[in-house]
């Protein structure tokens, strides 16, 4: 019994389903993908600022470039677009920055980076302004449609789907877990996962199990119509600032990681902040995304480009990696904290968890056990 039906139940459900199991979903809301994962940017990139983040991806992204194949469905499409990873700079200590975060990661076995002069990455993506300095790019990085890929993965899974159904707790018999409790009563189970996206704590407490998860809520801006905007544009990041854009519908959808936004609890309605779309598109900003990218100027000065805003949170450990394992109720397992990375990591980590379920990997294997020591790791990157 898989709880919460975002990119990480359904993730789990295909497994599971791979593995011979027979996966049923239980989602709280009226149908799936709609909470954290609707609204995230479907970025993926081998581009991380963390060696350890680099297999779940790399995993995860054959499975996004075989989808069809793999999932053995066509009713979804995740419009997997391979149109890079773009992070640009201004200023010199950035520059010195990229270029020793393009050795780590060729280091680490991440093919195809490219550092580009200023003059460089202007001449291969015309839409950059000219204080760009420098640039680094990955062209095998990409986007997809987040909500496409859940709602592809839950259908290859073949799972049982039941939206509407909150679950409240759970039976325990001794150590071990025996049914799950519903709104619409107790089903009989030796095995559920947690992967209620920010809210895995509330339901994990609910066993009486604390989850070192904290939420950040995270919004997202959406221009749905703006000529200005290449339909090939890979994800644009301001690496001085961390705005960043992609673009999406005839649009683009923009995004900022304010590290300023302190964590709050989990919520149904995620508030969305009037003031994000300014500090995004007026020039005068410092996060403006025409900081880089002189054409958001234009679209700023014209004024007539509709905006719509989106809020999610994010799931976030204090070492920033996913929680992914057993708690201490023998049958009862966790799959969340992701962080800014479920869509991109999510899958793979769904891959870990069943082989975790299935004894394939012993727990000292587990590098994201929940009993972990969370140590500091570097944090480079803005996103
Ligand atoms: C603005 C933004 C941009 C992002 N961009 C990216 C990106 O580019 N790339 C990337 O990899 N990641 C990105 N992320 C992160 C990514 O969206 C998340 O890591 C991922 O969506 C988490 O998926 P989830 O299934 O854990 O959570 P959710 O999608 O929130 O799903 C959890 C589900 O559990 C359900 N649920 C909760 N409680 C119960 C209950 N008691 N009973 C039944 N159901 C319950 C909820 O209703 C919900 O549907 C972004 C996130 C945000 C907010």
């Amino acid at each position: 019994m898989i709880v919460g039906g975002g990119v990480i139940g359904a993730a789990t459900a295909f497994h599971a389903s791979r593995a011979g199991m027979r996966p049923l979903i239980l989602e709280r809301r009226p149908a799936l993908s709609t909470l954290t994962t609707a609204a995230a940017a479907g970025g993926f990139r081998l581009q991380l600022d963390s060696e350890d983040d680099v297999p779940l991806v790399a995993e995860s992204v054959e499975l996004f470039l075989n989808f069809a194949d793999l999932t053995g469905q066509s009713r979804y499409d995740p419009d997997v677009r391979r149109q890079g990873y773009l992070w640009v700079t201004t200023e010199e200590p950035r520059a010195e920055a990229q270029r020793a975060i393009v050795a780590s990661q060729r280091g680490w076995g991440v093919p195809d980076l490219e550092l580009l002069s200023g003059d460089d990455a202007r001449r291969a993506f015309p839409f950059l302004g000219p204080e760009v300095r420098q640039a680094r790019f990955r062209a095998g990085d990409g986007l997809l449609d987040p909500k496409r890929l859940t709602l592809g993965l839950a259908a290859g899974s073949g799972a049982s789907v039941v939206t509407g159904c909150s679950v409240r707790g759970f039976r325990v018999r001794g150590d071990r877990l025996v049914a799950v409790e519903t709104d619409a009563g107790a089903v009989a189970t030796r095995a559920a996962v947690i992967a209620a996206g920010p809210f895995s704590g509330v339901v994990a407490a609910k066993v009486g199990i604390a989850l070192p998860i904290s939420t950040v809520v995270r919004q997202k801006l959406v221009l749905p119509d703006v000529p200005q905007v290449p339909a090939s544009a890979p994800m644009t990041i301001d690496d001085d600032s961390g705005a960043h854009w992609r673009p999406v519908l005839r649009g683009a959808s923009l995004f900022f990681t304010d590290p300023a936004v302190p964590p709050s609890p989990p919520t149904e309605d995620v508030p969305v902040d009037q003031g994000f779309a300014f500090r995004l598109l007026d020039p005068g900003s410092p996060v403006s995304v025409a900081r880089v990218t002189p054409f958001w100027s234009e679209v700023w000065d014209w004024g007539g480009a509709s905006w719509l805003l989106q809020a999610g949170q994010y799931t976030m450990t204090p070492d920033r990696r996913p929680l992914i394992g057993p708690t201490g109720v023998e049958g009862l397992y966790v799959n969340t904290g992701y962080s800014g990375k479920g869509v991109m990591a999510g899958p793979a980590g769904s891959r870990h968890l069943v082989d975790l379920l299935l004894e394939r990997i012993g727990a000292h294997e587990n590098p994201f056990r929940l009993d972990r020591s969370f140590g500091e790791r570097p944090h480079v990157d803005p996103l």
